[in-house]
């Protein structure tokens, strides 16, 4: 069994109905071991509208990466994403952050996500339910990835964990 940690979010529609969605299909298909509160963040990359709401899920599963991230896809498809505009809105998007402590690079993933080490709106959830966890590429742990994020977006705390 691996611990997975995925970065669950959107910002069309009703974003937290969507969330909740989006973990009850999670939790069909995995283990589910904890939640993050649900953060808000204004939208990356300039095309976006809405702010953003995201959080982390942490789950456990004997199925391999790739497998996981069919799954993952399938949710996002079955929760309407749009997927023509690059950095666009988007109803669901679903990130695979960790898969244990496997490095992964193929073509069709990276783990650790590539992205998740500037990203605030990324750590601060993960440091939430993982802050000890070691960051298997930078050798340092979540908390302290937070802690030197030059990211100065404002990620504000939205809600308490949804279940
Ligand atoms: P995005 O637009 O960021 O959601 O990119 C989706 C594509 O990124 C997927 O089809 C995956 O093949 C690829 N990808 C690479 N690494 C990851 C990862 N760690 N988690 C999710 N998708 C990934």
């Amino acid at each position: 069994m691996e611990k997975v940690v995925l970065l669950i979010g959107g910002n069309l529609a009703d974003r937290e109905a969507l969330l909740k969605e989006a973990v009850l299909e999670l939790g069909r298909q995995f283990e589910i071991i904890k939640l993050s509160g649900i953060y808000e963040t204004a939208a990356w990359g300039g095309k976006s509208s809405g702010d953003y709401l995201n959080m982390a899920v942490l789950f456990s599963t004997d199925k391999p990466a790739e497998e996981v991230l069919d799954i993952v896809l399938a949710i996002e498809n079955q929760l309407g994403r749009e997927r023509d505009i690059k950095w666009g809105n988007r109803t669901m998007d679903i990130d695979i952050i960790y898969f244990g402590d496997q490095v992964i690079d193929t073509e069709r993933l990276n783990v650790p996500h590539p992205m998740m080490s500037g990203r605030k709106f990324v750590l601060i959830p993960l440091a939430e339910i993982l802050p000890d966890f070691v960051h298997p590429k930078l050798k340092v742990t979540n908390q302290e990835l937070l802690e030197k994020c030059p990211d100065v977006s404002e990620v504000k705390y939205f809600s308490a964990s949804l279940f």
